[in-house]
C-alpha cells in the first residue's frame, strides 16, 4: 500500500469557510473582539449534524472582518492541501455574502485572491476558486455574484454554483445561470444531496451543471443515472461530510461504492473538513479502508478529480504524469 498523502489529488468541493484551523479561528475572533464559545477554555468546539454545521457557519463569518483573516484562511488552506498531497483545487467562497455583509463588495474576494497567491507561491499547489451562492438569498446576489466571477476570472475565478438548502427551487436564477454560460463561467451546483432525482434534474437542466455538487441521490432514479452516466457529468462526493450532516448512516454503508459500480464519474472531496473532521487524505484513506480499494482505483479516483477539474490542459496533464509515478514507485513509498 502506497501513502495516500502523496498521491497527487484534485480537490473540487471544498468551502474555504469550512477548512478554517480552530487556533486561527480563535486568534482572529481575539483580535476582532468576538467571543467564541468554546467547551472547556483552550479546546474548540466539536460539532455535530446540521444545526451545529449552520452555527458555525455564522461563527466563522462573525469572526472574519479584516482583509487580513481572508488572506490568511486562503494561504493556509494552500498549506494544507498541499501537506496532504492536493495538487491542485477548486475552492468554494461565498464572495458576495461576505462583501454584502461588510458592506464592501470586492474586498472578501480580492482578499482571498491574495492569500491564494501567496499559498501557490510557497507551497506545491494550484488554485481556482468557486463563488457559491445560497438558494435562500436573493437573485440579486446571484447577480453580484457572477459579476464578481467575470471581473474575477483573470485572477482565478472559474466558476459561480448554487449552495445552500436544495429545498428552495434553482427556477428564480435561471437567467443568472445563462447569463453564466453566455460569458463562459462554468456553472457548480449542489444538487441531490438533501432532496432527490427532481433536484438532480433541475441543476442539470435550468442549471447548467457541468458537475453535481454530492449527487449522491442520484442512485433513486434508474433513468437519471443513465443519464448522468451517459453525459459523463462528474460527483462530487463527500462521504464524511455526508455522514456529519446525517445523509448517509456510516462511512461504509456510503453509497460510494454503489455510484461506482453505476458507472458514474466520481471523485472525492471532503466538503466542509474543519467541521467534520476530515482532510482529503484522509478521505481516501477511508475509502481504502472501508471498501478495500487498492492503489490503482485509489488513483483512478484521483484520476477522475484531475479531469473533472476545469484545469487548464497542461496542468492535467502534469497532474496525470504524478498519479502514474505515484503508482510506478514501490508500495511502502
Ligand atoms: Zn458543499
Amino acid at each position: 500500500m502506497r501513502d495516500l498523502a502523496t498521491l497527487p489529488k484534485a480537490h473540487l468541493h471544498v468551502h474555504l469557510e469550512s477548512t478554517v484551523r480552530p487556533e486561527t479561528l480563535r486568534e482572529i475572533a481575539a483580535a476582532n473582539g468576538v467571543d467564541l464559545p468554546m467547551d472547556d477554555g483552550d479546546t474548540p468546539p466539536t460539532f455535530a449534524g446540521f444545526r451545529a454545521f449552520a452555527d458555525h457557519n455564522a461563527l466563522v463569518r462573525a469572526c472574519l472582518l479584516r482583509p487580513e483573516d481572508f488572506r490568511r484562511i486562503a494561504r493556509e488552506f494552500c498549506a494544507d492541501e498541499a501537506a496532504q498531497g492536493t495538487r491542485y483545487a477548486e475552492v468554494t467562497f461565498t464572495a458576495a455574502s461576505h462583501g454584502d455583509r461588510l458592506k464592501h463588495p470586492e474586498m472578501p474576494l480580492e482578499a482571498v485572491l491574495e492569500g491564494l497567491a501567496e499559498g501557490q507561491a510557497a507551497y506545491d499547489i494550484e488554485c481556482r476558486v468557486i463563488l457559491d451562492h445560497s438558494r435562500r438569498r436573493s437573485v440579486d446576489r446571484a447577480w453580484r455574484t457572477l459579476d464578481l466571477a467575470r471581473r474575477y476570472a483573470s485572477h482565478g475565478v472559474v466558476a459561480i454554483g448554487l449552495a445552500g438548502e436544495e429545498t428552495y427551487p434553482l427556477a428564480p436564477f435561471a437567467a443568472v445561470m445563462d447569463a453564466a454560460s453566455d460569458a463562459g463561467v462554468h456553472l457548480v451546483h449542489h444538487a441531490g444531496e438533501a432532496c432527490g432525482p427532481e433536484s438532480i434534474r433541475e441543476a442539470i437542466t435550468t442549471g447548467r451543471t457541468q458537475r453535481l455538487g454530492h449527487g449522491i441521490r442520484v442512485l433513486d432514479d434508474d433513468e437519471l443515472v443513465a443519464e448522468v452516466r451517459d453525459r459523463a457529468i462528474p460527483l462530487e462526493v463527500c462521504p464524511t461530510s455526508n455522514v456529519g450532516l446525517g445523509f448517509a448512516s456510516s462511512f461504509s454503508e456510503h453509497p460510494l461504492p454503489l455510484l461506482l459500480k453505476a458507472g458514474l464519474v466520481v471523485t472525492l472531496n471532503t466538503d466542509i473538513p474543519a467541521i467534520v473532521g476530515t482532510s482529503l487524505a484522509g478521505e481516501y484513506e477511508q475509502v481504502r479502508d472501508a471498501f478495500g480499494y487498492d492503489d490503482h482505483l485509489l488513483a483512478d479516483l484521483a484520476r477522475a478529480s484531475f479531469d473533472a477539474s476545469f484545469a487548464p490542459a497542461e496542468t492535467k496533464a502534469r497532474l496525470h504524469e504524478q498519479a502514474d509515478a505515484w503508482l510506478a514507485a514501490a508500495p511502502g513509498h
